[in-house]
């Protein structure tokens, strides 16, 4: 069974205590992973904010016990608190995952405002997000970044189209079951989609079936493919944070089930371009996900 750890960080707190828990308890257990940074500030009140608008919000707050897991500066910056820059803010922790042999990756640069307003700042506004947040890395780590995972698991035809352009080694922007090239508009672009194929945990959480964490580690068990790649997403603010104690018995679990971790630009790497298939992204929902989110589509016949 092979498995890709995406790592993603979204907020300043995230990178600030969970990402250096996470690369111990990893580094402890041998485990490689990728890890994508949100580059700019940390908005992340305003998303909170968003979750108290949508229907179900109290159900969702009580089940992902948000305060407790954020903790209160977090909920509340963008919105009553400025918001503070998150990978500026801790450089030195973005450079030691790159000295301790992880993979780096942009994880956009305003999370909120890719996640909330994609298709409202147009083809400027994303060439600014994408521009600030590979600026950002670059200043912080010495070196472009090779790949980019979008925020909240939303792109479009305009984001996705100016990533290919940017020449990277590959995406991980939806969810889907196998590694792909998007076709946008008739057109097959060059560079290779590698989807998140599990479930993230604040979507399972509080589902009766799961009241434990041995419960939700043999769910994971269950859902990995034997004999495919898995990709699943985890969040430096919950796995961490206050789901490290279950997220690292399902780590060992998986090691004592010989799984073996890859990092996703070594998927990548082996890759072959050109006999990889090709697929539409679509907007769908998910079970336990507020909003849409972008999924591997129907297969295309498309040529160059
Ligand atoms: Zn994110």
């Amino acid at each position: 069974m092979e498995l890709a750890l995406k790592i993603d960080v979204d907020t300043h707190q995230g990178l600030e205590v969970g990402v250096p828990r996470l690369a111990s308890m990893l580094e402890r257990e041998g485990v490689a992973a990728s890890f994508y940074i949100t580059m700019g500030p940390d908005n992340s009140g305003r998303a909170i904010l968003r979750v108290f608008r949508n229907r179900g919000f109290l159900s969702k707050m009580f089940r992902t016990k948000a305060v407790s897991m954020y903790g209160a500066r977090t909920i509340l910056s963008g919105t009553i608190l400025p918001s503070r820059p998150i990978a500026l803010s801790f450089p030195g922790v973005i450079r030691d995952l790159k000295t301790r042999g992880f993979e780096v990756g942009v994880h956009g640069y305003d999370h909120v405002r890719w996640q909330d307003h994609l298709d409202d700042i147009g083809d400027g506004g994303i060439r600014n997000e994408l521009g600030d947040a590979f600026e950002a890395y670059r200043a912080i780590v010495g070196e472009p970044s090779k790949s980019f995972a979008a925020p909240g698991w939303r792109t479009n035809n305009a984001a996705l189209v100016a990533l290919d352009a940017m020449g990277l080694d590959y995406r991980s922007d939806t969810r889907g079951v196998a590694p792909y090239r998007c076709v946008v508009e008739g057109r097959l672009l060059a560079t290779p989609e590698i989807p998140t194929t599990l479930p993230t945990l604040d979507e399972v959480m509080g589902r009766r079936e799961l009241r434990d964490d041995n419960a939700v580690r043999d769910f994971y068990l269950g859902l990995c493919k034997p004999d495919a790649l898995n990709v699943h997403t985890i969040h430096a603010e919950t796995e961490g944070m206050g789901q490290l104690e279950s997220f690292t018995a399902l780590v060992c679990a998986l090691k004592e089930r010989g799984a073996n971790f890859v990092q996703l630009r070594e998927v990548a790497w082996r890759l072959n371009r050109a006999e990889l298939p090709a697929f539409e992204v679509i907007r769908t929902t998910l079970p336990g996900r507020a909003g849409w989110i972008s999924a591997q589509g129907p297969a295309r016949a498309a040529t160059e």
